[in-house]
């Protein structure tokens, strides 16, 4: 069997396990091309979702960093939803995006909350919802801790009769413990040793047969997703995939299903953690076996597993938990408590990236950064611009070259721009480098009609070179198909040097892109400083350092999710308002000045701007200007100041760095730039320190920055996303 492309779909207990493994063990990692696809970039813990409802954790103490822990494994990271499964073409179907096409695939997308045909209909209101999936549950959780269901006292029931149902209405006790809180569960179903804690933590136990008013919750036990039966793979009544002891589904042998979505045909174990995690090292075995043509072995999980339930301390007693052997349960005791804590805190501490030592998988090329990081910088550019006797083209650089200007006619730019992959995810990376290259166009001031575009496919098989190279190509067509613009054509090209892992990451794509500005606009350039002028910005900065602490294993997935999401927008858009305001202009242009953020950085790109706006009004006897940076002002992705404050920065940074001698320093009021402290940021401090690393932090898909007059700047700061972060003043 071929697994040049090897799928694993969801991010479960068992697949994360397995990533954890690669990353200690990488000899063990098969070779071709591994893809993780999960909803989001992180997963929860189950084991420890009480204890967060109950207030005891912070949901970053549950959560497993997939995308880090698929990086430091070689694993390429897609954060996207499954939507459905074609066996005849083996491919995954994706919402919004092309499907990916596998040679094997492994699924652990875990379960949804069974509901009865009653609360189905319900779902849709505000005031229902289902405990699966988790993360939209615990937001619900986190909106009813709003004063005026807890003042009014509304009553919030749980439906359940199993451990799950037990576990959530004891947290929401801890959390609330006031709130009147009921439990509709079926009483022969219900644990008998559950009920006197229950009773001391005044739930209420209400019947099946009551109807519900009022909040609720549903922990009714769970279903797999339906788009697995819709695939006609073989299921059981809960639509589990039914497998073989091999994990293999039955009649499928390049398909695997473990966890809560998979189940052993005659070797049935309950939807649990337990088993999802359990399962997870015959899996790897298996996938490894298989990737080396080997046969798969079987597995025998034991009858039974223990389980320690608890939500820690209710009202009514100290923190105690349960320990369940099947439907034994014992307790509740408050040294099973602190058992349960210990485990599930190793158990997190096994994906602490950190401590993960990968030296050994990763090369220091492999660690560099990428995307626009991966420029050459300015400096050394200039030099060789100048031995090559180019020096013209250092001089005052444009963002995009007017090919072609007729006076009131159309004027035609054209630029080119490409990186290696900033991302493992071959899709998202098209997009995100055609932005980019957008951004020069857009940065002169006019829309991106046409683009061609050149791929460096990584030395790997055929099969997986043609399904990269078609995930590259409908990610840079969805940002040009959105801005109007056509992909005319391209090349592409096989690399001579060895893949790396993932083979994703050694995709490189350049793309040349047409814009067309028409009518008596003329284009927008970096040289228009004015006297007066605001210097506005239209995103946060700071998506350099951190793209380079996540491939050190540092910050929070959600910090770059954020800014992820924010670089994938295009940013065609704003140049509506600015062509409006353009043609409103009778005295020449209402934008004095623009470009784009990007490998220099902000004061790299200030200085661009500076420059050549000194050079025309001194060629014209006017008086130079010099620019006044608010620090305060400058917007920065959450998460940012503080990886700067602990040390972080981009392989860029330090050539970067030389811009801060542009910075005004004792006063000498002839330097360029002023670095104005707002009240918070005192000079010398770490909050200064971070600011400065900000401000050349590379940035890819980064920010437009206009200079305009006041009046411009405050339309277009009221109708957003822009913000003021300078002033034009007198040098
Ligand atoms: C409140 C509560 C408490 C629990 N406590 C315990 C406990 O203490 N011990 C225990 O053993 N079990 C517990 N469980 C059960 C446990 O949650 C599940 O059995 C377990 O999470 C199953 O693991 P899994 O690996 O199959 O899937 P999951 O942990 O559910 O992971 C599935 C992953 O796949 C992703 N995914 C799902 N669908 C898609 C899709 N369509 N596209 C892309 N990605 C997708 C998800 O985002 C997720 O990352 C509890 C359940 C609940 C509700």
């Amino acid at each position: 069997m071929s697994t040049d492309h090897l799928l694993l779909a969801g991010g479960g207990h068992a697949h994360s396990l397995v990533l954890r493994r690669w990353v200690m063990y990488p000899h063990l990692r098969p070779t071709g091309l591994i893809t993780l696809i999960s909803r989001k970039s992180t997963t929860l813990y189950s084991g420890m979702v009480p204890g967060l409802i109950a207030g005891h954790y912070e949901i970053d103490d549950l959560s497993i960093d997939l995308r880090g822990l698929a990086e430091k494994a070689g694993v390429a990271f897609i954060s996207a939803e499954i939507v459905g499964l074609d066996t005849k073409n083996n491919s995954v179907l994706l919402k919004d995006r092309p499907p990916i096409e596998f040679d094997q695939l492994s699924l652990d997308v875990g379960a949804e909350t069974k509901c009865s045909k009653g609360f189905n209909n319900s779902l849709e209101e505000d005031s229902i919802i289902a405990i699966k999936p988790l993360p939209e549950a615990l937001k619900w959780i986190s909106n009813q801790d709003r004063e005026d269901f807890l003042m009014n006292n509304d009553p919030l029931t749980v439906v359940g009769s199993g451990f799950s149902a037990v576990e959530v209405v004891l947290a929401l006790r801890t959390r609330w413990p006031l709130r009147k809180l009921y439990l509709q569960a079926d009483l022969l179903k219900l644990n008998r040793v559950f009920r006197p804690l229950l009773f001391y933590s005044n739930i209420v136990l209400i019947s099946p047969l009551k109807s519900i008013k009022g909040q609720t919750l549903l922990c009714t036990g769970s279903k797999a997703p339906c788009w697995i039966e819709k695939s006609n793979l073989p299921v059981d009544s809960s639509g589990r995939a039914l497998t073989t002891q091999t994990l293999q589904v039955i009649n499928h042998p390049n398909l695997f299903a473990v966890g809560d979505c998979g189940v052993i045909n005659n070797h049935y174990r309950p939807a649990s953690g337990v088993w999802a995690v359990r399962v997870a090292k015959p899996l790897a075995k298996n996938l490894e076996r298989c990737s080396k043509n080997l046969k798969p072995v079987k597995w025998h999980p034991q009858k039974r597993a223990l389980q320690l339930l608890g939500a820690g301390k209710t009202n009514s007693k100290d923190a105690r938990a349960w320990a369940a052997w099947g439907d034994v349960v014992l307790g509740p005791n408050s040294w099973l408590w602190r058992l349960k804590q210990a485990i599930d805190k190793k158990f997190m501490e096994k994906f602490d990236l950190s401590e993960m030592d990968d030296s050994s998988n990763r090369t220091h090329v492999d660690m560099a950064c990428r995307g626009c990081a991966a420029k050459f910088p300015a400096y050394p550019l200039r030099e060789a611009l100048r031995k090559s006797a180019l020096s013209d083209i250092a001089k005052y650089p444009e963002d995009a070259a007017l090919i072609s200007s007729v006076e009131g006619s159309e004027s035609i730019l054209q630029s080119v721009d490409g990186f290696p992959a900033l991302i493992s995810d071959p899709w998202l990376n098209g997009r995100l480098t055609a932005l980019h290259a957008s951004s020069d166009i857009w940065a002169m001031g006019a829309l991106v009609s046409s683009a061609q575009v050149v791929i460096t496919l990584p030395n790997i098989s055929i099969e997986v070179q043609k399904e990269l190279l078609a995930q590259s190509l409908s990610g840079i067509n969805s940002a040009l198909e959105e801005q109007g613009a056509k992909l005319l054509g391209g090349h592409t090209l096989e690399a001579r040097s060895d893949s790396p892992y993932p083979s994703t990451l050694g995709i490189q794509i350049a793309l040349s892109v047409n814009g067309f500005l028409s009518g008596k606009l003329a284009p927008l350039t970096k040289a228009g400083l004015n006297l007066g002028d605001q210097i506005l910005i239209s995103r946060s900065i700071g998506s350099g350092v951190l793209f380079a602490a996540a491939r050190l294993g540092k910050g929070l997935p959600r910090h770059l999710d954020d800014a992820l999401s924010e670089l994938a927008k295009s940013q065609h858009n704003l140049l509506k308002p600015l062509i409006k305001f353009e043609n409103q202009e009778n005295q020449g242009s209402a934008i004095h000045a623009c470009t784009d953020i990007t490998g220099f950085g902000l004061l790299g790109h200030l200085e661009e701007m500076l420059s050549a706006s000194n050079f025309l009004r001194h060629q014209a006897g006017q008086p130079l200007v010099r620019i006044k940076l608010y620090a305060d002002l400058i917007p920065s992705f959450n998460g940012v100041l503080s990886l700067f404050g602990a040390g972080y920065s981009s392989t860029l940074a330090p050539e970067n760095r030389k811009a801060w001698n542009l910075l005004e320093k004792n006063g000498n009021s002839l330097a360029p730039i002023e670095l104005s402290l707002g009240s918070g940021i005192r000079y010398g401090s770490k909050e200064y320190s971070a600011i400065l690393d900000l401000i050349v932090d590379p940035q890819t898909c980064g920010p437009l920055l206009i200079a305009c007059s006041s009046d411009v700047a405050g339309d277009l700061i009221t109708s957003g996303p822009w913000k003021k972060i300078g002033d034009v003043e007198h040098l």
